[in-house]
């Protein structure tokens, strides 16, 4: 990662000029280096190539579909991705997290909206320091390594976004513990955010894809998720 303390390149990909100038103010003021395009090619060129550390992304581009760039982003590795919307569009907000993107911003936002989104992304996506520590859940085909940012199954290391990682590891704070998707919000965001709490199921969906054990997060109906596999030892 090329950012420190909170400061990080933001690639902002929308087609609206004025809007992608008041990101680009609010960032800058932030303290952040701000990269801005109206294209969609333009984008996925400048994404193939390193030093982007956070992209906020309008899904709806008039040359390439930005649902295209979040897949790509995706296959290619685990940049935090936000999405940006209209207030009113909820499908748009869905389908964003659906294909992995980590959160999103509504628009019209508030400064103080994007700054503390893009601050809780890169805190979540940050490696911590290289002093290695497995805990291992469900007889050792679960390994969590927290400092070292590494989640692996039955051997296979898992892609997971900042999100899914937030939510695997709070679930396993306390193997068998429910928590309601308030919590679990507030855990893996750090701060409030009414709305936010339907779609962590969104989250979730992926994460269980992502694990492919059906057993592993379990959903206890009308209260919330919990780790279904034991802590070893
Ligand atoms: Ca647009």
């Amino acid at each position: 990662m090329s950012h420190h303390g909170g400061v990080a390149t933001v690639l902002v990909v929308e087609d609206e000029k004025d809007i992608r100038e008041v990101l680009r103010r609010y960032l800058e003021r932030a303290g952040h280096a701000v990269l801005t395009t109206g294209s969609g090619a333009e984008a996925l060129r400048i994404l193939r190539g390193p030093g982007v550390d956070v992209l906020l992304l309008d899904l709806g581009l008039p040359d390439v579909d930005g649902v295209e760039i979040l897949r790509e982003v995706r296959r290619s590795g685990r940049l935090p991705v936000l999405v940006l919307t209209a207030r009113s569009d909820v499908e748009d907000r869905i389908r964003g997290l659906e294909l992995g993107a980590d959160d999103y911003v509504t628009k019209p936002f508030s400064p103080r909206e994007v700054t503390l989104r893009v601050q809780a992304v890169l805190h979540r996506s940050e490696h911590g320091p290289d002093e290695g520590d497995s805990t291992c859940y469900g007889g050792g085909r679960l390994l969590i390594d927290e400092p070292r940012h590494e989640a692996t199954l039955d051997g296979t290391r898992l892609d997971l976004t900042p999100t899914e990682w937030g939510i695997l590891l709070a679930l396993a704070a306390s193997p068998g513990r429910v928590y309601s998707r308030y919590e679990l919000v507030n855990r893996v965001r750090g701060y409030e955010f009414a709305g936010y709490e339907r779609t962590i199921d969104s989250h979730v969906k992926n994460l269980r894809r992502k694990l492919g054990v059906p057993d592993l997060v379990e959903t206890v109906v009308g209260v919330g998720y919990r780790l279904g596999w034991a802590r070893d030892r």
